[in-house]
């Protein structure tokens, strides 16, 4: 698996744009086709050792491995469920830990990528939420992630056609508009169609609502949008998910009207988690289809997903399914019920690292008593 250590004081060379790599290669005295071949070897094969490219004087492998690796990120742990969901905690070069979600269904496999070390936006039925935020993740971060999942499911190499692995969604654990370059510089070389070329309608942005964002996310990303909606007054967003404070509903369902590229056939997902007698009464479902008639939208329907201590309760299924009958037929728009998946490896946003710390402070208290002990 990955070397990449804390002590390992060489860069990452995943994680590089066409621009950088064509920069590093000229910096390095190499030709022009130099950043083509390499970029190959990282982005379309996915090579994890310098040998392995061997179009490449030997002497040029000797003086990328001295300045660069080609590890992914750590993997802490790795559970599969039941249901075929694969959710790992991964260990970041400065130690820090964020988690990654493989949701296998009948047509597609989703790969849920993290986007920041917990989360500054403390929306209360979301267990990062009660994680304070630490820090972006840099570019190699991000796709480090893809890659390496690509590298767990054996991906590279297979034809399209047979892979596993067919979209990303930016919903793992932090806001992707509070890391905005970052997030684009990745998935710009996720959807890169000479790499590993997803594309654009298979990579889906989700934000809580950071609406000075969402233009430029539009244009200069350009991938499928998601917006945590998840109620339909501001009094009660404001409570779930205070980011509404800021920019409440009208502003935000302004932006996703003005959102690039947004028509018909590549419509807004507004995603909706549902809180038992917090946002799922029938005025809500009617409200919710009114708010969204003039939008391209789909709904998807997320049953909460609960965490020890948290204060919400999953609506009950009939209330669900009423819901979605409100919300489809008077809003004419597909709302689907996201099933709930990797229940028994507490897929849920955030649970995995949770655990971890408890462990580790777990340990750190029991070290603390043996040394106070001798
Ligand atoms: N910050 C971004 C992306 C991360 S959250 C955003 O807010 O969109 C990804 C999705 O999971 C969001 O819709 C979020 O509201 C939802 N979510 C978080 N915790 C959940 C839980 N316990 N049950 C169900 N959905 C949850």
């Amino acid at each position: 698996m990955s070397t990449s250590t804390a002590s390992d004081a060489r860069q990452p060379l995943v994680g590089l744009g066409r621009a950088e790599l064509s920069a590093l290669f000229a910096e390095m005295g190499e030709p022009k086709f130099r950043a083509k071949q390499v970029w190959s070897w990282l982005y379309a094969h996915g090579v994890t050792d310098f040998e392995a490219m061997t179009n490449l004087s030997k002497p040029f492998r000797a003086r990328l491995q001295d300045r660069f690796t080609l590890a992914r990120p750590d993997i802490v742990t790795e559970l599969a469920s039941t249901d075929g969901t694969i959710k790992w905690l991964l260990r970041l070069p400065d130690g820090n830990e964020v988690e990654m979600v493989f949701i296998p269904e009948e047509d597609r496999g989703t790969l849920c990528v993290s986007s920041q070390v917990g989360c500054t936006l403390t929306c209360k039925f979301c267990h990062t939420g009660t994680q304070r935020l630490v820090r972006n993740l840099g570019p190699y971060e991000i796709l480090g992630q893809v890659m390496l999942a690509r590298d767990r499911l054996g991906e590279w190499g297979r034809k399209e056609e047979k892979r596993r692995l067919t979209n990303i969604v930016m919903m793992g654990m932090g806001e992707p508009l509070y890391n905005f370059e970052n997030v684009r510089d990745a998935l710009l070389v996720a959807m890169d169609g000479d790499g590993i070329g997803f594309s654009k309608r298979k990579v889906t942005l989700s934000t809580a609502g950071v609406v000075p964002m969402m233009e430029r996310a539009g244009d200069e990303i350009g991938c499928s949008l998601a917006v945590s909606l998840h109620a339909t007054t501001d009094e009660v967003r404001n409570e779930i998910v205070p980011l509404n404070k800021k920019y409440p509903i009208a502003e935000l369902l302004d932006a996703c009207r003005r959102y690039p590229g947004v028509h018909n056939a590549r419509r807004i997902t507004f995603e909706y988690v549902m809180l038992d007698g917090v946002n799922d009464s029938d005025a809500d479902a009617r409200r919710l289809a009114r708010l969204l008639k003039d939008i391209p939208s789909k709904v998807n329907l997320i049953p909460f997903n609960p965490w020890p201590g948290s204060a919400y309760v999953r609506s009950p299924d009939e209330r669900i399914l009423k819901f979605q009958d409100i919300v489809a037929n008077e809003g004419l728009m597909p709302a689907p019920i996201r099933r709930p998946r990797g229940e028994d490896i507490m897929a849920a946003c955030g649970q995995l690292k949770s655990a971890s710390q408890k462990l580790k402070r777990a340990d750190r208290d029991r070290l603390a008593a043996e040394a106070s002990a001798a």
